[in-house]
């Protein structure tokens, strides 16, 4: 993901931005620009119709149309009359615009299922309350159960099922990747060249399942996920979500202070280094671009806080407490060795 950057002031945006926190404008991402537009006065009409429940920062093409181009491909969204159920959708649109985001990068559209000729999208987003839901994809139909917006759920269901990762954007980036393949590889030579790689997709799914459990353990070397093993489909919908997961990720290190560095003064030994500025000056971008390169793997930030002036304090002083410690300790042993 490139670095975004508010177009009043210049300051720094994060794609889940609804103002800026600098100078307070109300600000929209605009699909088709791939960056941040205003959206004051005149402009607020072309707000998507789910920003007023927080659920989406993104901008309409046209001031008549209802929804942004991620909102219009839903078909079903959860009852909303229960607040719990508009934060796990919130969540699962956050994730879904990242997705659609990296297909737009790629330069491929995303066109609505009845738009036209092209298979189209569309999202069911379904809670248990609504009968038995399999998260999956069919004919553009991508299906994604509630539940996995919930942490605690979906890490339940991870360690269950023996994964290594299992997420959000993980999800649509699998289930993207069976209409990608549905929609570029379904005929023609893209399908023979498809054949010769990943195997042949006709074969019987649940006759495939038993022929994965009696291979022999070589066969972890093709494959790049367990679950890819399961069926030549499943194998070309891991791999996209890993080519996805790669170039996401890569483009979003580029443009982080990680990928460019500025350093003012480098700090050899952050653990002895006595001027804690020079440390919080390298910390920082650190930080920046490690919650950055989270997000584009649709994992949490790993420092998901914010230190203040007066935090950076408190945190001065430990480190002065320490350095006066740690001369006493080293003196104290040296006492100690001599004495
Ligand atoms: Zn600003
Ligand atoms: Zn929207
Ligand atoms: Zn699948």
């Amino acid at each position: 993901m490139r670095k975004f950057t508010c177009p009043t002031c210049d300051t720094r945006l994060y794609f889940e931005n609804f103002v800026c926190e600098t100078c307070s404008s109300s600000l929209a991402f605009d699909p088709r620009t791939q960056g941040f537009e205003r959206l004051d006065g005149e402009e607020s009409v072309l707000a998507c119709g789910n920003r007023n429940l927080n659920v989406c920062n993104w901008r309409k093409a046209n001031a008549e149309d209802a929804f942004c181009q991620s909102c219009r491909l839903d078909r079903t969204i959860p009852r909303l009359n229960d607040e719990a159920n508009v934060e796990l959708w919130r969540r699962l649109e956050f994730a879904k615009r990242r997705v659609l985001y990296d297909l737009g990068r790629l330069g491929l559209t995303t066109p609505a299922r009845g738009d036209g000729l092209e298979l189209g999208l569309a999202f069911d987003f379904l809670a248990a309350a609504d009968g038995n839901v399999v998260t999956g994809h069919d004919g553009g139909l991508i299906t994604i159960n509630l539940a996995e917006a919930d942490d605690a759920r979906r890490e339940q269901i991870r360690t269950d099922l023996h994964e290594p990762y299992r997420t959000l954007v993980g999800h649509f980036r699998h289930e993207c990747g069976h209409y990608l393949w549905q929609r570029f590889v379904v005929s023609g030579e893209e399908l023979e060249r498809f054949r010769a790689v990943f195997g042949d997709e006709r074969r019987d799914y649940a006759q495939a399942l038993r022929d994965h459990y009696a291979r022999p353990p070589e066969w972890r070397t093709q494959f790049v996920s367990d679950y890819a093993a399961s069926h030549p489909w499943e194998d070309w919908a891991e791999c996209a979500a890993h080519y996805l997961h790669i170039v996401s990720t890569l483009d979003t290190f580029i443009s982080s202070p990680l990928g460019a560095p500025e350093r003012a003064k480098p700090v050899d030994d952050p653990y002895r280094e006595s001027d804690f500025d020079a440390v919080l000056s390298q910390w920082f971008p650190l930080a920046e671009s490690l919650n950055e390169l989270n997000r584009s793997m649709g994992l949490h930030d790993p420092y998901p806080f914010v230190l203040t002036p007066a935090t950076i304090e408190k945190l001065r002083l430990v480190q002065q407490i320490l350095r006066r410690a740690a001369a006493s300790d080293a003196t104290m042993a040296h006492a100690d060795a001599v004495g």
